[in-house]
């Protein structure tokens, strides 16, 4: 809904001082656009319609920080995938997330690919990748031991690293808090309001946030956004992606790297990759879905036996009774291919990000900043960088695997949380899911995101319930009030007997 939309846009906007932006939606794009404005002289309010953050599309992905050889130059993708690419160790050191450069290969079966490899080379030396390759199949074979000896040749890409973006996602927000964010989860944008030309004010579910300026990185939705402020968008349309996740304990020697088919007319194809966590990830299917079915990550037989045949086909050895998880993500297409980054034509002070295929995930942290100045420049004004802003941010000290027994010792006699371990598979302690409540955490989801409890071989099969009375405790509410991770996927539901 749009109040008072005014065609006529003024000179210059009356900003307040200091001026309040609001950004929509808390994804890998959002949370780093909000840390960007936490950079400079402004109020900045991050409203998302989820319980957490980082719940959307930046929640189930490949999570590769891809080498930027894949996407057309000209393009978005290609302008920000090899920038993005490298802010990634940035901010790895700055924000303490796992970005492990294991770099990449495209694998060759068929004299016909071989063709593919050139031409991707091609793309990626015009693009500025460094380091590619093409290696022989004595090389590839050498460094891919298990990979399918039909293989001829590969692509090979140093840079490209895997990551959990959630990580970044989380540390983002935690980072840009400290430097002033003001976020407000559980809360959907529904409108806007403008007057004269400029935003006035973002309306939610709760209430209306007055502002200067706002960035739409509403992810699958960035299109219902847009519409809400009276603009067109390209439609967005779910391309459902599946997932099987292989037990770290038995498969991670398996494979050194990414490995990559050669992209087909639906994308990059399915991968076979080691994780950071030394679990093996195999997928993603490409499979579009009808616009109305944007929220639906359920997986299907059809799409998990395409993922097993794809992956035999790579690493015949693999054994897929290792499987620990299966799940989907929804990529958000757009019929031009692209990443859809535009301001507002009506209105000051409000620009859309949309259409964040891959490799959008890599791209983010150097999207962050251009967006930042196309607010900027629809406002036609500069903000001035603050001088004590603080960038780092530290993770959840794991007491077990940080810690020698000294430590360790010391910390359990202050408190004896410290040892008590609640999720055995990834040696967790109590005393972290505590932090993680105090860091925001109000789901199993959230604990796991931010811990890595019920993350290990048993995905929460023996500690989810111990997890759950301490979120309980902790929050002062029942267990049957908590979700696992979206509202409404109750745990406990109720008592069996009175
Ligand atoms: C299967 C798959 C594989 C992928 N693999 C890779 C990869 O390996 N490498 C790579 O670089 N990229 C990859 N991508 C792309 C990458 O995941 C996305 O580009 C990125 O996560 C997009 O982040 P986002 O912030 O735009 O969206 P999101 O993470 O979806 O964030 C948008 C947020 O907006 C919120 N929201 C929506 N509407 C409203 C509203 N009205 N009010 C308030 N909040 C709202 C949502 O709840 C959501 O949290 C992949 C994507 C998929 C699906």
């Amino acid at each position: 809904m749009v109040q008072r939309l005014e065609e006529s846009r003024i000179e210059k906007p009356g900003l307040g001082n200091p001026m309040t932006v609001v950004v929509i939606g808390a994804g890998l794009v959002g949370t780093l656009v909000a840390r960007e404005f936490c950079r400079r002289d402004c109020k900045v309010i991050l409203v998302e319609r989820g319980p957490d953050v980082g719940l959307g599309v930046s929640k189930a992905n490949s999570g590769i920080v891809h080498a930027g050889y894949d996407d057309e130059p000209g393009t978005l993708r290609a302008r920000f995938c090899v920038p993005g690419n490298a802010q990634w160790s940035v901010l790895a050191d700055e924000l303490d997330i796992d970005v492990q450069r294991i770099g990449s290969h495209v694998v060759a079966f068929r004299r016909e690919d071989l063709n593919v490899l050139d031409e991707l080379l091609a793309r990626g030396v015009a693009n500025g990748v460094p380091g590619l390759r093409i290696l022989d199949q004595a090389e590839l074979l050498q460094r891919e031991p298990h990979l399918n000896p039909s293989a001829l040749a590969s692509l090979w890409a140093p840079s490209a690293a895997v990551t959990e973006p959630w990580q970044l996602v989380i540390a983002a927000t935690e980072n840009a808090l400290e430097n002033g964010l003001e976020l407000r989860v559980g809360e959907e944008v529904t409108g806007f309001e403008t007057d004269n030309g400029a935003l006035k004010a973002v309306l939610t579910t709760k209430g209306r946030i007055p502002c200067d300026a706002a960035v739409n990185a509403a992810g699958l939705f960035a299109d219902r956004v847009a519409n809400l402020a009276g603009d067109e968008s390209v439609p967005l349309r779910p391309r459902r992606g599946e997932y099987i996740l292989l037990n770290k304990f038995t498969a991670h020697d398996l494979v050194n790297s990414v490995l990559f088919p050669v992209p087909g007319a639906l994308g990059k194809g399915m991968l076979v990759t080691p994780t950071v966590d030394k679990g093996i990830l195999l997928g993603p299917t490409a499979e579009d879905l009808p616009r109305s079915l944007k929220d639906d990550r359920a997986t299907t037989g059809a799409g998990l036996d395409k993922i097993v045949a794809s992956a035999r086909h790579m690493i015949p050895s693999l054994d897929l009774r290792e499987a620990v998880k299966v799940f989907a993500g929804n990529r958000p297409e757009s019929p031009g291919k692209d990443f859809w980054i535009t301001p507002s034509p009506r209105w000051q002070g409000l620009v859309h990000v949309g259409a964040l295929r891959s490799p959008g995930l890599t791209a983010a942290p150097a999207l962050a900043p251009w967006i930042v100045e196309l607010v900027e420049k629809s406002l036609d004004t500069k903000l001035a960088l603050r001088t004590d802003f603080q960038p780092r941010r530290k993770r959840i000290p794991s007491y077990l695997k940080e810690l020698s027994l000294e430590e360790l010792e010391k910390a359990v006699a202050e408190d004896p949380a410290a040892g008590r371990v609640v999720c055995v598979c990834n040696k967790v302690t109590e005393k972290e899911v505590v932090e993680a409540i105090r860091r925001g955490a109000r789901s199993l989801d959230g604990v796991k995101f931010r811990t890595r409890a019920l993350f290990g071989e048993c995905q929460g099969g023996f500690c989810s319930h111990r997890i759950l009375h301490i979120v309980a405790k902790e929050l002062g509410v029942g267990e049957d009030e908590l979700d696992y991770g979206l509202d409404g996927s109750w745990v406990v539901k109720g008592k069996v007997r009175p």
